[in-house]
Protein backbone atom coordinates (compact mmCIF):
# COMPACT_ATOMS: atom_id res chain seq x y z
CA UNK A 1 0.00 0.00 0.00
CA UNK A 2 0.98 3.52 -0.95
CA UNK A 3 0.54 6.03 1.26
CA UNK A 4 0.11 9.53 -0.04
CA UNK A 5 1.74 11.06 2.51
CA UNK A 6 5.81 11.43 3.76
CA UNK A 7 7.81 11.66 6.69
CA UNK A 8 10.89 11.57 5.04
CA UNK A 9 12.95 12.12 8.73
CA UNK A 10 11.71 9.69 10.70
CA UNK A 11 11.74 7.73 7.80
CA UNK A 12 15.61 8.43 7.68
CA UNK A 13 16.10 7.33 11.35
CA UNK A 14 14.67 4.60 11.05
CA UNK A 15 16.56 3.42 8.35
CA UNK A 16 19.45 4.09 10.67
CA UNK A 17 17.78 2.30 13.55
CA UNK A 18 17.52 -0.93 11.62
CA UNK A 19 20.98 -1.31 10.69
CA UNK A 20 21.69 -1.31 14.85
CA UNK A 21 18.44 -2.64 16.35
CA UNK A 22 16.47 -5.33 15.26
CA UNK A 23 13.24 -4.58 13.12
CA UNK A 24 14.82 -0.57 14.18
CA UNK A 25 12.72 -0.38 17.18
CA UNK A 26 12.88 -1.41 20.80
CA UNK A 27 9.26 -2.71 20.88
CA UNK A 28 7.79 -4.65 17.83
CA UNK A 29 4.39 -2.56 17.50
CA UNK A 30 6.38 0.09 17.18
CA UNK A 31 7.87 -0.39 13.82
CA UNK A 32 3.60 -0.07 12.22
CA UNK A 33 4.54 -4.15 10.73
CA UNK A 34 0.67 -4.17 10.86
CA UNK A 35 -0.13 -1.30 9.20
CA UNK A 36 3.02 -0.56 7.60
CA UNK A 37 4.36 2.88 6.27
CA UNK A 38 6.93 4.70 8.08
CA UNK A 39 7.03 4.37 12.00
CA UNK A 40 7.15 8.11 13.45
CA UNK A 41 9.56 9.37 15.43
CA UNK A 42 8.68 11.35 18.19
CA UNK A 43 10.63 14.39 19.33
CA UNK A 44 8.77 15.70 21.86
CA UNK A 45 4.96 15.83 23.72
CA UNK A 46 2.85 18.14 25.16
CA UNK A 47 -0.31 17.65 26.63
CA UNK A 48 -3.04 16.16 24.45
CA UNK A 49 -0.22 16.37 21.46
CA UNK A 50 2.83 14.65 20.17
CA UNK A 51 5.22 16.45 17.95
CA UNK A 52 7.60 13.92 15.13
CA UNK A 53 11.10 14.47 13.61
CA UNK A 54 9.51 16.17 10.66
CA UNK A 55 8.06 18.86 12.23
CA UNK A 56 4.24 17.27 12.12
CA UNK A 57 1.98 17.34 15.27
CA UNK A 58 -0.52 14.84 16.00
CA UNK A 59 -3.47 14.53 18.72
CA UNK A 60 -2.09 11.23 20.70
CA UNK A 61 -4.86 8.74 21.46
CA UNK A 62 -1.90 6.45 22.26
CA UNK A 63 -0.24 7.93 25.08
CA UNK A 64 2.59 6.09 25.44
CA UNK A 65 0.47 2.85 25.40
CA UNK A 66 -1.18 4.12 28.85
CA UNK A 67 1.30 5.59 31.13
CA UNK A 68 0.75 9.62 30.06
CA UNK A 69 -2.87 9.83 31.70
CA UNK A 70 -2.37 13.60 32.36
CA UNK A 71 -1.01 14.01 28.61
CA UNK A 72 2.58 14.92 28.23
CA UNK A 73 4.97 17.74 30.03
CA UNK A 74 2.92 17.74 32.61
CA UNK A 75 4.79 20.92 34.88
CA UNK A 76 4.13 19.12 38.07
CA UNK A 77 4.91 15.69 36.80
CA UNK A 78 8.10 17.36 35.24
CA UNK A 79 8.94 19.38 38.26
CA UNK A 80 9.07 16.44 40.55
CA UNK A 81 11.43 14.79 38.23
CA UNK A 82 13.91 17.88 38.03
CA UNK A 83 13.76 18.08 41.44
CA UNK A 84 14.43 14.22 42.46
CA UNK A 85 17.35 14.45 39.69
CA UNK A 86 18.55 16.90 40.88
CA UNK A 87 19.48 15.07 44.07
CA UNK A 88 20.83 12.15 42.54
CA UNK A 89 19.50 9.50 40.47
CA UNK A 90 19.78 6.04 41.53
CA UNK A 91 21.09 4.67 45.08
CA UNK A 92 20.71 1.22 45.33
CA UNK A 93 19.45 2.13 49.01
CA UNK A 94 15.91 2.22 50.24
CA UNK A 95 14.26 5.97 50.13
CA UNK A 96 11.46 7.31 51.08
CA UNK A 97 10.01 8.25 47.50
CA UNK A 98 9.31 4.71 47.15
CA UNK A 99 7.91 3.87 51.17
CA UNK A 100 5.48 7.35 49.76
CA UNK A 101 4.39 5.10 45.84
CA UNK A 102 4.04 2.03 47.77
CA UNK A 103 1.50 3.80 50.48
CA UNK A 104 -0.42 5.33 47.86
CA UNK A 105 -0.84 2.49 46.20
CA UNK A 106 -1.85 0.75 49.34
CA UNK A 107 -4.16 3.43 50.27
CA UNK A 108 -5.81 3.36 47.08
CA UNK A 109 -6.32 -0.53 46.05
CA UNK A 110 -7.94 -1.79 49.61
CA UNK A 111 -6.88 -5.80 48.32
CA UNK A 112 -2.89 -4.83 48.39
CA UNK A 113 -1.71 -5.37 51.76
CA UNK A 114 1.66 -5.57 50.91
CA UNK A 115 3.11 -4.32 47.41
CA UNK A 116 6.51 -4.93 46.10
CA UNK A 117 8.17 -2.14 43.20
CA UNK A 118 9.95 -3.35 40.28
CA UNK A 119 11.24 -1.13 36.73
CA UNK A 120 8.26 -3.24 33.71
CA UNK A 121 5.11 -4.79 33.74
CA UNK A 122 6.85 -7.49 32.70
CA UNK A 123 8.85 -8.36 35.79
CA UNK A 124 5.67 -7.70 37.54
CA UNK A 125 3.94 -10.63 36.54
CA UNK A 126 6.71 -13.17 36.34
CA UNK A 127 7.15 -12.04 39.99
CA UNK A 128 3.70 -12.45 40.82
CA UNK A 129 3.48 -16.11 39.49
CA UNK A 130 7.23 -17.40 40.75
CA UNK A 131 5.62 -16.48 43.97
CA UNK A 132 2.33 -18.05 43.75
CA UNK A 133 4.00 -20.69 42.46
CA UNK A 134 5.98 -20.61 45.75
CA UNK A 135 3.16 -20.19 48.11
CA UNK A 136 0.99 -22.60 46.67
CA UNK A 137 3.84 -25.16 45.96
CA UNK A 138 2.37 -25.72 42.63
CA UNK A 139 3.63 -25.66 39.10
CA UNK A 140 0.80 -24.54 36.53
CA UNK A 141 -0.42 -21.63 35.44
CA UNK A 142 -3.85 -20.64 33.59
CA UNK A 143 -4.18 -17.44 31.52
CA UNK A 144 -6.55 -16.32 29.02
CA UNK A 145 -6.12 -16.32 25.17
CA UNK A 146 -5.61 -12.71 23.84
CA UNK A 147 -4.51 -11.47 27.59
CA UNK A 148 -0.72 -10.27 27.31
CA UNK A 149 1.45 -10.22 30.34
CA UNK A 150 4.53 -8.80 29.08
CA UNK A 151 6.88 -11.19 27.26
CA UNK A 152 7.69 -13.52 30.58
CA UNK A 153 8.30 -16.58 28.94
CA UNK A 154 5.82 -18.68 30.45
CA UNK A 155 2.76 -16.33 29.68
CA UNK A 156 3.66 -16.04 26.21
CA UNK A 157 1.89 -19.50 25.18
CA UNK A 158 -1.34 -18.84 23.73
CA UNK A 159 -3.99 -21.33 22.63
CA UNK A 160 -2.90 -22.86 19.27
CA UNK A 161 -6.24 -22.78 16.96
CA UNK A 162 -8.43 -21.97 19.64
CA UNK A 163 -7.32 -25.21 21.42
CA UNK A 164 -8.10 -25.05 24.96
CA UNK A 165 -5.36 -27.19 26.40
CA UNK A 166 -1.67 -27.15 27.43
CA UNK A 167 -0.34 -23.54 25.88
CA UNK A 168 2.33 -23.95 22.78
CA UNK A 169 4.71 -21.63 22.94
CA UNK A 170 3.93 -18.75 21.06
CA UNK A 171 7.63 -17.76 20.00
CA UNK A 172 11.13 -19.77 19.31
CA UNK A 173 13.12 -19.32 22.52
CA UNK A 174 10.06 -20.50 24.71
CA UNK A 175 10.76 -23.97 25.18
CA UNK A 176 7.87 -26.55 25.34
CA UNK A 177 9.12 -27.41 29.21
CA UNK A 178 8.61 -23.73 30.09
CA UNK A 179 5.05 -23.20 28.59
CA UNK A 180 4.00 -26.77 29.07
CA UNK A 181 3.04 -25.39 32.76
CA UNK A 182 0.75 -22.91 31.06
CA UNK A 183 -2.70 -23.72 30.33
CA UNK A 184 -4.43 -21.24 27.54
CA UNK A 185 -8.09 -21.14 28.16
CA UNK A 186 -10.72 -18.61 25.61
CA UNK A 187 -11.21 -15.34 27.58
CA UNK A 188 -14.54 -15.23 29.60
CA UNK A 189 -15.18 -18.84 29.22
CA UNK A 190 -16.24 -19.92 32.86
CA UNK A 191 -16.51 -23.29 32.04
CA UNK A 192 -13.41 -24.04 30.34
CA UNK A 193 -11.84 -22.97 34.15
CA UNK A 194 -13.90 -25.35 35.92
CA UNK A 195 -12.87 -27.94 33.31
CA UNK A 196 -9.00 -26.99 34.03
CA UNK A 197 -9.35 -27.22 37.57
CA UNK A 198 -10.62 -30.40 37.52
CA UNK A 199 -8.69 -32.09 35.02
CA UNK A 200 -5.49 -30.63 36.86
CA UNK A 201 -6.21 -31.57 40.84
CA UNK A 202 -4.25 -29.73 43.01
CA UNK A 203 -1.64 -28.60 39.86
CA UNK A 204 -2.88 -25.14 39.79
CA UNK A 205 -0.56 -22.60 41.12
CA UNK A 206 -2.75 -19.63 39.63
CA UNK A 207 -5.61 -17.60 37.63
CA UNK A 208 -3.84 -14.75 35.90
CA UNK A 209 -6.46 -12.69 33.60
CA UNK A 210 -6.22 -9.20 32.58
CA UNK A 211 -8.55 -7.35 35.19
CA UNK A 212 -10.45 -6.46 31.80
CA UNK A 213 -8.68 -6.93 28.77
CA UNK A 214 -6.95 -4.63 27.03
CA UNK A 215 -4.48 -6.46 24.45
CA UNK A 216 -7.12 -7.89 22.03
CA UNK A 217 -8.56 -4.68 21.66
CA UNK A 218 -10.94 -3.77 24.71
CA UNK A 219 -13.11 -6.77 25.83
CA UNK A 220 -14.49 -6.42 29.32
CA UNK A 221 -15.21 -9.07 31.29
CA UNK A 222 -19.01 -10.62 31.02
CA UNK A 223 -20.93 -10.14 33.90
CA UNK A 224 -19.65 -12.52 36.89
CA UNK A 225 -16.70 -13.62 34.81
CA UNK A 226 -13.86 -12.58 37.46
CA UNK A 227 -16.00 -12.92 40.48
CA UNK A 228 -16.47 -16.49 39.27
CA UNK A 229 -12.90 -16.83 38.46
CA UNK A 230 -12.40 -15.39 42.21
CA UNK A 231 -14.52 -18.14 43.32
CA UNK A 232 -12.93 -21.06 41.28
CA UNK A 233 -9.64 -19.93 42.63
CA UNK A 234 -10.59 -19.98 46.05
CA UNK A 235 -12.93 -23.61 45.95
CA UNK A 236 -9.48 -25.36 44.43
CA UNK A 237 -6.84 -23.78 46.24
CA UNK A 238 -5.42 -21.71 43.46
CA UNK A 239 -4.53 -17.40 43.75
CA UNK A 240 -6.58 -15.19 41.56
CA UNK A 241 -3.89 -12.74 39.94
CA UNK A 242 -5.46 -9.79 38.65
CA UNK A 243 -3.24 -8.22 35.99
CA UNK A 244 -3.83 -4.47 36.31
CA UNK A 245 -0.29 -2.93 34.50
CA UNK A 246 -3.04 -1.40 32.12
CA UNK A 247 -6.03 -0.72 33.90
CA UNK A 248 -4.15 -0.09 37.09
CA UNK A 249 -5.07 4.13 38.00
CA UNK A 250 -6.61 4.37 34.87
CA UNK A 251 -10.23 2.74 34.81
CA UNK A 252 -11.03 4.49 38.46
CA UNK A 253 -8.55 5.61 41.33
CA UNK A 254 -8.50 1.79 41.91
CA UNK A 255 -8.14 0.65 38.33
CA UNK A 256 -10.47 -1.94 37.61
CA UNK A 257 -10.71 -3.06 41.16
CA UNK A 258 -12.55 0.29 41.92
CA UNK A 259 -14.96 -0.68 38.86
CA UNK A 260 -16.14 -4.43 39.73
CA UNK A 261 -14.66 -4.51 43.34
CA UNK A 262 -13.61 -8.19 42.78
CA UNK A 263 -10.67 -9.27 45.31
CA UNK A 264 -7.65 -10.73 44.02
CA UNK A 265 -4.88 -12.48 46.23
CA UNK A 266 -2.56 -10.80 44.06
CA UNK A 267 -2.40 -7.79 41.52
CA UNK A 268 -0.03 -6.24 39.20
CA UNK A 269 0.61 -2.91 37.83
CA UNK A 270 2.44 -0.25 35.85
CA UNK A 271 1.84 1.93 33.28
CA UNK A 272 0.36 5.28 34.69
CA UNK A 273 2.21 4.39 38.20
CA UNK A 274 5.38 5.37 36.71
CA UNK A 275 4.38 8.38 35.59
CA UNK A 276 6.43 7.66 32.26
CA UNK A 277 9.42 6.31 33.72
CA UNK A 278 10.51 2.44 34.09
CA UNK A 279 8.14 2.00 37.58
CA UNK A 280 5.88 -1.29 38.36
CA UNK A 281 4.49 -3.25 41.05
CA UNK A 282 3.10 -5.97 42.42
CA UNK A 283 1.23 -6.70 45.38
CA UNK A 284 -1.74 -8.46 47.35
CA UNK A 285 -2.59 -10.26 50.18
CA UNK A 286 -0.35 -9.83 53.61
CA UNK A 287 0.53 -13.54 54.06
CA UNK A 288 1.40 -14.46 50.22
CA UNK A 289 3.45 -11.22 50.33
CA UNK A 290 5.51 -12.18 53.51
CA UNK A 291 6.66 -14.90 50.89
CA UNK A 292 8.97 -12.68 49.34
CA UNK A 293 12.66 -12.47 49.94
CA UNK A 294 14.22 -10.98 52.27
CA UNK A 295 11.12 -11.70 54.62
CA UNK A 296 10.66 -15.09 53.33
CA UNK A 297 12.18 -17.65 50.51
CA UNK A 298 10.89 -16.84 47.40
CA UNK A 299 13.76 -14.09 45.93
CA UNK A 300 12.74 -11.52 43.65
CA UNK A 301 15.38 -8.24 43.01
CA UNK A 302 16.12 -5.24 41.26
CA UNK A 303 18.82 -2.69 40.73
CA UNK A 304 16.99 0.07 39.79
CA UNK A 305 13.54 -1.43 41.78
CA UNK A 306 12.18 1.67 43.35
CA UNK A 307 14.17 4.33 41.42
CA UNK A 308 13.91 7.63 43.06
CA UNK A 309 13.63 9.27 39.62
CA UNK A 310 10.66 6.73 38.28
CA UNK A 311 9.24 6.95 41.76
CA UNK A 312 8.85 10.74 42.21
CA UNK A 313 7.22 10.79 39.05
CA UNK A 314 4.74 8.18 39.64
CA UNK A 315 4.02 9.56 43.18
CA UNK A 316 3.21 13.35 41.46
CA UNK A 317 0.87 11.45 38.35
CA UNK A 318 -0.69 9.33 41.30
CA UNK A 319 -1.44 12.13 43.44
CA UNK A 320 -2.89 14.36 40.50
CA UNK A 321 -5.17 11.63 39.68
CA UNK A 322 -8.55 12.49 42.12
CA UNK A 323 -12.21 11.79 41.07
CA UNK A 324 -12.17 15.06 39.05
CA UNK A 325 -9.82 13.56 36.77
CA UNK A 326 -11.38 10.27 36.00
CA UNK A 327 -14.38 12.39 35.60
CA UNK A 328 -12.99 14.05 32.91
CA UNK A 329 -10.93 11.27 31.31
CA UNK A 330 -14.27 9.24 31.05
CA UNK A 331 -16.20 11.76 29.93
CA UNK A 332 -13.23 12.57 26.91
CA UNK A 333 -13.50 8.85 26.12
CA UNK A 334 -17.51 8.65 26.05
CA UNK A 335 -17.47 11.85 23.50
CA UNK A 336 -14.69 10.42 21.41
CA UNK A 337 -16.25 6.82 21.16
CA UNK A 338 -19.96 8.25 20.03
CA UNK A 339 -17.61 10.54 17.49
CA UNK A 340 -16.32 7.31 15.73
CA UNK A 341 -19.05 6.03 16.06
CA UNK A 342 -21.83 8.04 14.23
CA UNK A 343 -18.56 8.50 11.12
CA UNK A 344 -18.35 4.85 10.98
CA UNK A 345 -21.85 4.12 10.76
CA UNK A 346 -22.67 7.44 8.71
CA UNK A 347 -20.44 5.42 5.84
CA UNK A 348 -22.15 2.33 6.81
CA UNK A 349 -18.44 0.56 8.12
CA UNK A 350 -19.70 -2.71 9.91
CA UNK A 351 -18.39 -1.79 13.81
CA UNK A 352 -18.58 -2.67 17.33
CA UNK A 353 -17.11 0.42 19.97
CA UNK A 354 -16.03 -1.95 22.92
CA UNK A 355 -15.64 0.32 26.11
CA UNK A 356 -14.58 -0.69 29.65
CA UNK A 357 -14.55 2.58 31.54
CA UNK A 358 -12.61 5.13 30.09
CA UNK A 359 -10.30 2.53 27.96
CA UNK A 360 -12.16 1.51 24.36
CA UNK A 361 -11.17 0.40 20.87
CA UNK A 362 -13.17 0.02 17.45
CA UNK A 363 -14.08 -3.70 16.23
CA UNK A 364 -14.40 -3.61 12.37
CA UNK A 365 -16.89 -6.11 12.64
CA UNK A 366 -20.48 -5.74 13.59
CA UNK A 367 -21.00 -9.41 15.33
CA UNK A 368 -20.05 -9.31 19.14
CA UNK A 369 -16.64 -9.86 20.67
CA UNK A 370 -16.19 -11.65 24.00
CA UNK A 371 -12.67 -13.35 22.87
CA UNK A 372 -9.70 -13.51 21.09
CA UNK A 373 -11.12 -15.60 18.31
CA UNK A 374 -13.89 -13.41 18.06
CA UNK A 375 -11.70 -9.75 17.91
CA UNK A 376 -9.52 -11.71 14.96
CA UNK A 377 -13.20 -11.70 12.81
CA UNK A 378 -12.84 -8.34 12.35
CA UNK A 379 -11.56 -6.52 8.62
CA UNK A 380 -8.47 -6.05 10.07
CA UNK A 381 -7.98 -3.81 6.35
CA UNK A 382 -10.82 -1.33 6.85
CA UNK A 383 -9.02 -0.72 10.52
CA UNK A 384 -5.24 0.19 8.46
CA UNK A 385 -6.80 2.35 5.84
CA UNK A 386 -8.65 4.07 8.65
CA UNK A 387 -5.15 4.32 11.01
CA UNK A 388 -3.67 5.07 7.84
CA UNK A 389 -5.90 8.35 7.05
CA UNK A 390 -6.06 9.50 10.57
CA UNK A 391 -2.39 9.52 10.98
CA UNK A 392 -2.35 11.41 7.93
CA UNK A 393 -4.82 13.90 9.36
CA UNK A 394 -2.64 14.64 12.51
CA UNK A 395 -4.14 11.44 15.22
CA UNK A 396 -1.96 9.54 16.12
CA UNK A 397 -3.80 5.86 16.63
CA UNK A 398 -2.41 2.90 18.10
CA UNK A 399 -0.66 0.95 14.98
CA UNK A 400 -2.63 -1.69 15.34
CA UNK A 401 -6.32 -2.82 15.41
CA UNK A 402 -6.08 -5.00 18.63
CA UNK A 403 -4.52 -2.57 21.22
CA UNK A 404 -7.03 0.15 23.45
CA UNK A 405 -7.16 3.33 22.48
CA UNK A 406 -6.22 5.96 25.61
CA UNK A 407 -7.09 9.42 26.88
CA UNK A 408 -5.78 11.67 28.95
CA UNK A 409 -7.17 14.67 31.35
CA UNK A 410 -4.96 16.92 28.81
CA UNK A 411 -7.39 15.84 25.63
CA UNK A 412 -9.53 18.99 25.53
CA UNK A 413 -12.31 20.68 23.44
CA UNK A 414 -9.69 21.74 20.93
CA UNK A 415 -7.81 18.24 20.23
CA UNK A 416 -11.45 16.47 20.29
CA UNK A 417 -12.46 18.64 17.44
CA UNK A 418 -9.34 18.35 15.71
CA UNK A 419 -10.07 14.33 15.94
CA UNK A 420 -13.98 15.16 14.96
CA UNK A 421 -12.52 16.86 11.76
CA UNK A 422 -10.61 13.63 10.83
CA UNK A 423 -12.95 10.94 11.28
CA UNK A 424 -15.33 11.42 8.21
CA UNK A 425 -12.54 11.16 5.89
CA UNK A 426 -11.02 8.03 7.66
CA UNK A 427 -14.39 6.24 7.68
CA UNK A 428 -15.09 6.80 3.94
CA UNK A 429 -11.29 5.49 3.59
CA UNK A 430 -12.81 2.58 5.90
CA UNK A 431 -15.73 1.92 3.62
CA UNK A 432 -13.82 1.97 0.84
CA UNK A 433 -10.73 -0.05 1.72
CA UNK A 434 -10.37 -3.64 -0.01
CA UNK A 435 -8.70 -7.32 1.39
N1 LIG B 1 0.37 -6.71 31.54
C1 LIG B 1 -0.47 -6.00 30.76
C2 LIG B 1 -1.95 -6.12 30.96
C3 LIG B 1 0.04 -5.14 29.77
O1 LIG B 1 -0.80 -4.44 29.01
C4 LIG B 1 1.44 -5.04 29.63
C5 LIG B 1 2.02 -4.17 28.59
O2 LIG B 1 1.38 -3.67 27.72
C6 LIG B 1 2.27 -5.80 30.47
C7 LIG B 1 1.70 -6.61 31.41
C8 LIG B 1 3.76 -5.70 30.35
O3 LIG B 1 4.20 -4.46 30.79
P1 LIG B 1 5.62 -3.89 30.30
O4 LIG B 1 5.46 -3.57 28.84
O5 LIG B 1 5.84 -2.70 31.16
O6 LIG B 1 6.62 -4.97 30.53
Amino acid sequence: MAYSYEAPVSQSLFDRASVVTPGGVNSPVRAFRAVGGTPRFMVSGTGPYLTDADGREYVDLVCSWGPMILGHSHPEVIAAVQEAVSRGTSFGTPGEGEVALAEEIVARIEPVEQVRLVSSGTEATMSAIRLARGFTGRAKVVKFAGCYHGHVDALLAAAGSGVATFGLPDTPGVTGATAGDTVVLPYNDLDAVRAAFAAHPGEIACVITEASPGNMGVVPPADGFNAGLKELCAANGALYISDEVMTGFRTSKAGWYGVDGVRPDLMTFGKVMGGGFPAAAFGGRGDVMAHLAPAGPVYQAGTLSGNPVATAAGLAQLRLLDHAAYAKIDAVSAELRSLVGDALSKEGVAHTVSAASNMFSVFFTDQPVRDYEDAKKQDVFRFTAFFHSMLEQGVYLPPSAFESWFVSTAHDEQAVERIAAALPAAARAASEATA
